[in-house]
């Protein structure tokens, strides 16, 4: 048995350059004569490790000093409720552009916190297009408008940042974080999981403009004020120091692979070499998502039977392409490409795409 491609949405695909080095390193990291994962979070040798991820993850962003980068616990849907908690009092009003799933979760974490208002939502068209702009009914003076750059499991992402006039937009993006260059002053607040495109499961990341915390008013118990956090270093209690480290590998590997420009330049021929073998299929296979918001991270895509579904999931498997199935809110397949995912990959998938629909038309 060899590694395969891996195609999952997440947990996802690690560079293999990274698990080979937590391979090496894991029963004796840095001289500490014990693994990463055994040693206090509080020694000089982690802290030094966290704070060059931070350092990493700032510069290949290009994150604005006066925005705080927290490492938490407890993934992207903890966050939204926590975030709901901090950035305003019960009383304000948040704003939603539900594009998907995600923002519909973030929506319902929200609702017990404060006020919430859809200010636009593409469910009619069952998520498959963006809503126009100039349709959306944002509320005057509201304390923030979240919004999901990219819907994982619909395959639907934004290809700009929306302008919400003075109003911080909160956006979730889990499942693109680091997808390609991003301009992280038009934001209030950045969030997501870590395990798609930046390392294992088990770690959080915000990115908050600092003005926005501490002006909510409310008793929280100490663990949720995200403020406590920011000012500890991210270690206001125990951080996940694994999945930390990896992900500090992780970034580390972005950087030498030429940063956020480069990842996103190659992201954007995987994705239109996959589209276009859907596109060009003659109508074998289907994507059912208006093309100006088709994710360049997460493609879903239908052949002409679902009775083909299984044949076609379990050839892929034998075949060396896993993690395939589509969610089954939507069904079908769904191929999530994230920085890991080389382009030899994408092309080994679509070869097989042609092949099988050959011997299957
Ligand atoms: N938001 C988005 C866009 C996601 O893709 C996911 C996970 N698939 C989540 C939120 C939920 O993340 P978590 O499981 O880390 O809470």
């Amino acid at each position: 048995m060899s590694r395969a491609f891996n195609f999952s949405a997440g947990p996802a695909a690690l560079p293999e350059p990274v698990l080979r080095q937590v391979q090496a390193e894991l029963l004796e990291w840095q001289g500490e004569r014990a693994s990463v994962m055994e040693v206090s979070h509080r020694g000089q040798a982690f802290v030094d490790c966290a704070a060059a991820a931070e350092r990493d993850l700032r510069e290949l962003m290009a994150i604005p000093d006066d925005y705080h980068v927290l490492f938490l616990q407890g993934g992207a849907t903890t966050l939204s409720a926590l975030l709901a908690l901090n950035l305003a009092g019960p009383q304000q009003t948040a704003d939603f552009v539900l594009t998907g799933h995600w923002g519909e979760k973030a929506l319902e974490n929200t609702r017990p916190s404060m006020k919430v208002h859809v200010a636009a939502s593409g469910k009619d068209g069952n998520y498959t297009s963006i809503p126009d702009r100039a349709g959306w009914q944002l509320t005057p003076g509201a304390a923030f408008v979240h919004y999901t750059p990219n819907e994982t499991i619909h395959g639907v992402e934004f290809h700009d940042i929306p302008d919400v006039g003075g109003v911080p937009l909160v956006a979730d993006i889990s499942s693109n974080f680091l997808s390609r260059p991003l301009d992280v002053s038009r934001f209030g607040v950045l969030y997501g999981g870590a395990q798609k495109n930046l390392g294992p499961s088990g770690l959080a990341i915000a990115i908050v403009r600092k003005d926005l915390l501490g002006k909510h008013g409310r008793d929280l118990p100490p663990i949720f004020e995200l403020q406590n956090q920011a000012k500890n270093d991210s270690m206001f209690n125990t951080p996940p120091t694994f999945a930390w480290y990896v992900l500090g590998l992780v970034l580390r590997w972005l950087k030498a692979e030429g940063g956020a420009a480069a990842i996103g330049a190659r992201n954007a021929r995987k994705a239109a070499n996959l589209y276009a073998a859907i596109d060009g299929s003659g109508g074998y296979y289907r994507n059912a998502v208006a093309p100006a918001a088709r994710s360049q991270m997460n493609v879903p895509f239908f052949l002409p039977d679902a009775a083909l579904d299984k044949p076609f999931l379990k050839e892929a498997e034998a075949a060396g392409l896993l993690g395939l199935k589509g969610h089954r809110a939507v069904g079908g397949m769904r191929a999530s490409i994230y920085n890991a995912m080389p382009e030899v990959g994408v092309q080994a998938l679509v070869d097989f795409m042609a092949d099988f629909a050959r011997r299957n038309g």
